[in-house]
């Protein structure tokens, strides 16, 4: 059994379903992942915000602005009056749940709850589509078996435990179709697994049901050498590590979640990256292979702060680094990308949140310094020790580049440079040009 996941675009218009539902009946019994149709998680999330600052004019007119746009959908999606009635009815009982919240003061719970509607919708919706073209299909609550612990983090006990007799249950089905994103807490409320976590359902439930591959279907054929959204003529990478594919989805590669490559890797199931739009298109597999000596991608993750911290009381002194780096730890903030001189260290950050604290608390040390609207580039590739000459390459290829730290060793495939966010298309373009596009 495989795990196909489809994100927002390709589930993004009834076009788009009926193409996904193509594709997906195809003979395999397969667990298939839906996200939300795209932009409905962003009209959920405004709407929860509407409700929040008690404007409750905009959060109805944002509903009614959705439910006019899935009536349009449902009535160009079926050909039967039955599953148009059917579906408008499901869809009619969330929206006037959706309404409902006007009445009431809203909670966190009740916030995760309108942001779980969306993949509510898009699921049910391609359910009654396959219903209607004589599919046995099964329809599987992501709340079932998706569930997070005591630490927020997913159950995976209670998630293979859960789906597999599920599954088992239902042997005359040929496909299952749930939610990806959404999940309860272990208080048994609606939560969800992070913004784009849809990734992150189909690995845990490919983990759990220890399937033969996870598929992840978007609007692009694989993972790209470069961003394809800053940088002309990227090219799509065959192949991938896991830990390849970690560094780039965690340093901004976006066609990835960054948590997805995790319960995939442990459990040893390839990630497959596919094109609703080109299906044909060969895309990316992310398996345990390195291929030797190369260069695969590069990434650019912004909003990063850099955090430099000068101590004479640094030089041969031991304890100085846990020292700051406990500093972090209280205030839950985690650290990327770590440079130290005999007198200094240079770290950077993504969340500033508790900023201020920790300046203040650094300051008793040394002398601090802050650069921010920085930018972390992350090259990723075969970068052992016996492949002489990458750091040079690398690094010329960014000799226009103000670079304010190099880090490089940390593991066998990743050099990361901080640069200022400004020179990030300029560094992201000269990459390009020197190391992928030279011919
Ligand atoms: P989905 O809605 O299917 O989850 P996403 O929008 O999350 O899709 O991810 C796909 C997008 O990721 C692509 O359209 C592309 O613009 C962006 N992207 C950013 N970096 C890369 C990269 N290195 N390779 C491929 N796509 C990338
Ligand atoms: N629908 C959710 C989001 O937009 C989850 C996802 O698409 O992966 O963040
Ligand atoms: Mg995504």
């Amino acid at each position: 059994m495989k795990v196909l996941k489809f994100g927002g675009t390709s589930v993004g218009s009834p076009e788009r379903m009926k193409n996904v539902a193509k594709l997906i009946n195809n003979g395999e019994k397969n667990i298939i992942v839906l996200s939300a149709m795209s932009g409905t998680t962003n009209s959920l999330v405004e709407i929860a915000d509407y409700y929040s600052k008690n404007n409750l004019e905009s959060a109805k007119a944002m509903i009614n602005t959705l439910r006019t746009k899935y009536s349009k959908d449902i009535s160009e999606l079926y050909t039967s009056k039955k599953a148009q009635q059917d579906t408008l009815q499901l869809l009619d009982q969330i929206f006037s749940r959706l309404l409902a919240f006007g009445e009431m003061r809203l909670t966190e719970s009740d916030k995760k709850e309108i942001l779980s509607k969306g993949e509510i919708m898009s699921t049910n919706m391609m359910t009654n589509y396959l219903k209607e073209q004589g599919v046995k299909v099964t329809l599987i609550s992501a709340f079932d078996f998706m569930r997070l612990d005591e630490n927020g983090e997913p159950d995976m006990k209670f998630l293979a435990d859960t789906l597999n007799p599920i599954l088992k249950q239902h042997s005359e089905t040929e496909i299952f179709i749930t939610q990806g994103f959404i999940c309860l807490n272990n208080a048994n409320q609606i939560d969800n697994l992070q913004r784009g976590g849809s990734d992150y359902s189909a690995s845990l439930i490919g983990a759990a049901i220890k399937a033969e591959e996870i598929q992840i279907w978007t609007d692009i054929d694989g993972m790209h050498n470069n961003d394809p959204r800053i940088v002309d003529n990227t090219k799509p990478v065959h192949q991938l590590h896991f830990e390849e594919a970690a560094e780039l989805a965690y340093f901004g590669a976006k066609i990835l979640h960054p948590t997805c490559v995790q319960p995939a890797k442990f459990a040893g199931i390839p990630v497959r990256l596919l094109n609703t739009m080109d299906p044909a298109a060969q895309g990316t597999i992310i398996n345990n292979y390195t291929e030797e000596g190369k260069i695969k991608a590069v990434a650019a993750k912004d909003n990063i702060t850099v955090i430099k911290i000068v101590s004479s009381r640094m030089l041969l002194a031991t304890g100085f680094l846990r020292k700051v780096f406990e500093i972090f730890e209280q205030y839950h903030t985690s650290i990327d990308v770590v440079t130290t001189s005999e007198v200094g260290v240079s770290m950077t950050i993504d969340n500033d949140s508790y900023l201020a604290n920790i300046l203040e608390e650094l300051k008793k040390y040394g002398t601090v310094n802050v650069d921010r609207d920085m930018c972390i580039i992350c090259v990723v590739g075969d970068l052992r020790t016996c492949n002489k000459g990458f750091e040079s390459i690398i690094t010329s290829a960014l000799k226009k580049v103000p670079v304010r730290m190099i880090s490089y060793g940390g593991s066998n495939h990743n050099i990361s440079f901080i640069i200022r966010e400004a020179d990030k298309t300029l560094a992201l373009q000269e990459l390009s040009r020197n190391i992928f596009n030279q011919d």
